[in-house]
């Protein structure tokens, strides 16, 4: 009997086998070729990748280097031989091919097992591809869940798959889309290029080892403020080569700018939370009802109102694949295909307060249309008398704040700015290049939100260098940080307009529909506010006609959501026990957006704090050779840039990178109390508060710009809000060209 046709698949470089985990002598024999593994998993992967041929059989044309395959008879039933693959860098053996599929794919993907989801590498709850998948190449490609990153990463590579799905007869297969064998798949490989080359390299501040945080990756913000005590000015880009945290985030930072910048400001960004409904049949439509204005479920087909959705508070931790148009906020559409690709994957917010992190792992995709922002909770709930429990999970992180793409430090000392790309404020992320809602200022009169500020940075600035202990994890007097936003400010308020300020340029595609906008301080001025101020992204007006259900004329939309948003804030400093527990306290500052949100995993993946398989030693060994730091003559094949944090597989996937270099707890012991305790309300932040303390050297540049900023004594809504427009002189030799004069807010406390 011949055996069928099998045509030979080759391998992608990269393994973490581990050749010396071998049985003991004496009772096991080792089977070469490994003939069972070499075809169940190279038809396997075949049919993942959409590549699979019908009538065609596919062996491999290895197993990754290090890997062994042995069998042993059964003790109970010695004609039972069973066997066993070894070589896993944890020293487990698998014991079928099912169980090391996952492991391979990961492999395969990814060129190291980082952040592999199989049973070997993530415990029980690791996945095995399951048989339905398996059954036709169509069904694995469009897989109804995603529970894994080995479904998720297939996608890294749709066009091949498509392609052969539509010419299921083509009669050769070719492999085009294989990557061609550049080295033979072994563990170590010379880099000559790489290598430490007689001169030794500088050493970058992020390579610098001399200070270290918690994991033994560099303190890359202790050594930069070191080196600005020492050089008394620094200008540099940020890097965190040791940092596998850092490395996963530079590769996920593009294509997130990217989608923030082609997508609507209304689409949920992964790391959102929303409002949604977990099942909405085609024809129904959550409507505003008349005469009660409640929103209810109505059938479109029978022509009847139904009841309320029960909403349910969720994380975004994927976003939609394919293009999203406004049609999508009410309409599932005519999407190519289903909703693992089309809509977003939602998972229910766990309390963050308890231990019991459950809820995460009851994802779902769902269409668009099943989504509101979370800020817009009174309007979907206010006449619902229960409430699903994650709502108030959700209100209960609204007081949260977290930075995220740190790419520069820049500093004349005592004082240092780090620059960021994004930030995670309460639900939602906001980035540079967003038009952001602003909080009425009380002190002007203001009741109602009016003002938008198009960001151009995001700043975290440090103060009082020279006066705080030098080690950030003592009990010693920290530094001051505050959190401040810059951008040009706009107002729809036309008696605020100042026709010398007018100018061509543009405010923003999000704010467009809304009518016009008046800016207000020069075009070659900036506004920087506290980041409390702000009050979330600035959505589409006709998202938010169709979200609500209402003409604009009958809702002021750029106030939507703002008084919720309040008594939200103040619910969180009540109940959000990180905060709560401090008496000074208003919002708690994390490292991360999974930190934030006191998540164990994201995407059914361990968040790095809770993931066993991050090894921090290992980690830095490989990227000191990588960087050519040592004169060890081999480099692994491991992949940097690919490598662990939350999902470094899939751009879509929930992007939380750790910067674990920042001293959380000594950021929240420079909260002050400068600020009034009595004022509630939004209250006052640690932006300003700290701010407060920023030096007088800086504070002496200040120049009063206008008279209308008179402080007024009456309990203002928003503490940091009672401030004047001021132009500043940026402190010279951060912007070494000529000193920019800059509008900021400054707080009356600061004279
Ligand atoms: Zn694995």
């Amino acid at each position: 009997m011949s055996s069928p046709r099998r045509i030979v698949v080759q391998l992608r470089p990269g393994t973490d086998g581990d050749a010396t985990h071998t049985p003991k002598a004496g009772v096991y024999e080792q089977l070469d070729p490994p003939t069972l593994y070499l075809e169940k998993i190279g038809d396997q992967w075949m049919q993942a990748r959409g590549e699979a041929q019908p009538g065609v059989k596919y062996t491999l044309e290895s197993l990754p280097a290090g890997y062994t395959l042995w069998q042993r008879p059964r003790s109970k039933d010695p004609k039972h031989l069973d066997k066993y693959l070894y070589g896993h860098p944890g020293k487990k053996a698998f014991d079928s091919p099912n169980r090391f599929f996952p492991h391979f794919q990961h492999l395969m993907d990814n060129g190291d097992s980082m952040g592999c989801p199989c049973t070997l590498c993530s415990g029980s709850s690791g996945v095995l591809p399951s048989t339905k998948a398996r059954s036709s190449s169509v069904a694995t490609s469009n897989a109804s869940s995603r529970p894994s990153s080995s479904q998720s990463s297939a996608r890294a590579f749709p066009a091949p798959a498509q392609a052969h799905l539509q010419h299921p007869t083509q009669p050769e297969p070719t492999f085009p889309a294989f990557r061609p064998v550049a080295q033979p798949p072994t563990t170590f490989m010379p880099a000559p290029s790489m290598q430490y080359k007689g001169r030794p390299k500088l050493v970058s501040t992020g390579m610098d080892t001399t200070r270290v945080d918690e994991e033994g990756s560099p303190d890359v913000y202790r050594n930069l403020i070191n080196k600005l005590r020492r050089h008394e000015r620094v200008d540099e880009a940020i890097e965190e080569p040791f940092s596998m945290d850092w490395r996963t985030e530079q590769e996920l930072l593009p294509e997130l700018r990217r989608k923030v910048n082609e997508n609507p400001q209304w689409v949920p960004r992964a790391g959102d939370i929303v409002l949604y409904v977990r099942d909405l049949p085609d024809d129904v439509h959550i409507l505003r009802y008349p005469v009660i204005g409640d929103y209810r479920m109505y059938d479109e087909k029978e022509k009847q109102w139904l009841d309320q959705p029960v909403w349910e508070a969720g994380l975004v931790s994927q976003t939609p694949a394919e293009e999203v148009t406004i049609n999508d906020v009410c309409e599932n559409g005519q999407k190519e295909r289903n909703v693992t690709y089309s809509g977003v994957r939602v998972e229910p917010l766990p309390d963050v307060n308890s231990t019991d992190k459950s809820l995460s792992k009851r994802h779902k995709y769902i269409p668009v249309r099943h989504t509101r922002p979370f800020i817009l909770w009174k309007h979907f709930l206010h006449h619902h008398k229960k409430l699903h429990p994650t709502i108030l999970n959700a209100q209960t992180i609204t007081a949260t704040m977290s930075l995220t793409g740190k790419y520069r430090f820049t500093g004349v000392w005592p004082e240092a700015s780090i620059y960021c790309r994004a930030m995670y404020l309460g639900y939602e992320m906001l980035a540079v290049g967003d038009a952001v809602r602003l909080l009425p200022n009380a002190s002007r009169g203001q009741t109602t939100s009016t003002d938008i500020l198009i960001i151009k940075s995001i700043r975290l600035k440090w103060s009082n260098l020279d006066s705080a202990s030098e080690n950030d994890w003592d009990e010693g007097r920290p530094y001051n940080s505050a959190v401040w936003i810059y951008g040009a400010a706009y107002t729809s308020d036309p008696s605020r307009q100042n026709k010398e300020w007018f100018s061509d340029s543009q405010s923003s595609q999000a704010a467009d529909d809304y009518g016009d906008w008046y800016p207000l301080h020069p075009p070659s001025k900036e506004l920087a506010i506290p980041y409390s101020r702000v009050i979330g992204r600035l959505y589409e007006r006709n998202a938010m006609a169709l979200w609500l259900n209402i003409k604009s004329g009958d809702c002021d939309f750029l106030d939507a959501g703002r008084e919720a948003l309040v008594e939200s804030r103040d619910f969180a400093r009540q109940h959000d026990i990180r905060i709560s527990s401090r008496p000074d306290a208003k919002w708690h500052w994390a490292d991360s957006r999974a930190q934030a949100l006191d998540l164990h995993t994201v995407n059914g993946l361990d968040v790095s704090s809770h993931d066993q398989l991050r090894d921090p030693t290992e980690w830095r060994k490989k990227i000191k050779i990588m960087e050519g730091l040592t004169t060890t003559k081999v480099v692994p094949i491991a992949k940097p840039t690919s490598a662990p944090g939350l999902t470094s597989r899939s751009m879509r996937g929930f992007m939380a990178p750790t910067l674990s270099d920042l001293p959380v707890r000594s950021q929240l012991s420079r909260i002050s109390n400068t600020t009034s305790a009595s004022s509630r309300a939004t209250g006052s932040s640690t932006g300003g508060s700290a701010a407060i303390r920023r030096s007088r050297k800086r504070t002496s540049r200040i120049v009063v710009l206008s008279s209308d900023e008179e402080n007024e004594e009456d309990d203002a809504i928003n503490e940091e809000i009672r401030q004047g427009t001021r132009i500043i002189d940026d402190a010279p030799g951060v912007q070494p060209k000529k000193a920019r004069v800059q509008v900021a807010i400054g707080l009356k406390q600061q004279r």
